[in-house]
């Protein structure tokens, strides 16, 4: 069998063009020995793992490996699978080129071939510990290190943008995107986990996602938006999990051990917006 790092090597050179130099922006002209380098000369290596670490500088991520393996259980559990039949269903180039921007612990991707996504798909993130745990868990998706602001991506090039609860940026976006690609994106609904709102003692202004559908609807000519709604049971050994997964399960004193024996489902409220 082909070491991971053999593997990601074959994967760069067969699909050279949808990367670009972090640095100087031209493309990378030769892979070899493990390290790809641009017509500027600047190089990057591959990492053991098979993944490309295409950052300029280190990022600051609040996940930690805790935290990431927390939402690496919860994904496994099938907690997304409902929105990820989805997605699927909604992606028009199955064999097209995929790039999961913001792809954490890499999950999705990794469900979603198995979905009968049959084109290169490319995951990234900018946290390091997310990666390498995405690496070390999934095969067939190629995972990166890189920050959407600099984005190591060749322009024009990608059929579906796939953007799951994770920041956008559109002038990237329609950099990145073929002419009929479709940039999907899933933003929370207000209902998104109401139980655990309902039982934290500090209240919060109730959520909106007014703001950033009306930036999708405002940037994209042709948009389609799916509602997704569905309900899952939290087994007890689940709740951790799920609660180290949420933001708004952290820093939670006080009443932490009683919405761990009270929260015993969650409801999933998401929007999908379609864009081309
Ligand atoms: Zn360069």
């Amino acid at each position: 069998m082909l070491k991971k790092i053999d593997k990601a090597e074959s994967f760069v050179r067969e699909h050279r063009q949808l990367f670009q130099c972090p640095v100087c922006s031209e493309p990378f002209v030769t892979v070899e020995d493990h390290h790809i380098t641009c017509s500027k000369d600047h190089r990057f290596d591959l990492s053991k793992k098979g993944t490309l670490h295409l950052l300029m500088k280190p990022a600051q991520s609040e996940y930690t490996r805790n935290m990431l393996l927390s939402r690496q259980r919860i994904a496994q559990s099938g907690f997304w699978h409902p929105l990820l039949q989805a997605i699927r269903s909604v992606i028009k180039h199955p064999e097209g080129t995929l790039l999961d921007v913001g792809c954490g612990e890499g999950a999705h991707s990794a469900y979603l071939r198995g979905q009968g996504i049959t084109g290169p798909i490319i995951a990234f993130d900018i946290s390091k510990e997310g990666i390498n745990l995405a690496a070390g868990s999934y095969e067939d998706v190629f995972f990166a290190v890189a920050d959407l602001a600099h984005s190591p991506f060749a322009s024009g090039q990608y059929d579906t943008i796939l953007n799951i609860l994770s920041p956008s940026n559109y002038s990237e976006f329609d950099r990145l995107l073929k002419k009929d690609g479709q940039v999907i994106k899933v933003v929370p609904n207000p209902d998104y986990l109401k139980e655990l709102r309902a039982l934290k003692k500090e209240k919060e202004t109730p959520y909106s996602n007014e703001r950033v559908v009306q930036k999708f609807e405002d940037h994209f000519d042709d948009v389609e938006k799916i509602t997704i709604t569905y309900t899952v049971d939290l087994f007890e050994d689940m709740v951790e999990d799920f609660m180290n997964m949420t933001p708004l399960g952290w820093h939670i004193d006080k009443e932490y051990e009683e919405i761990i024996t009270k929260l015993n489902e969650v409801t999933v409220d998401l929007l999908i917006l379609i864009g081309e």
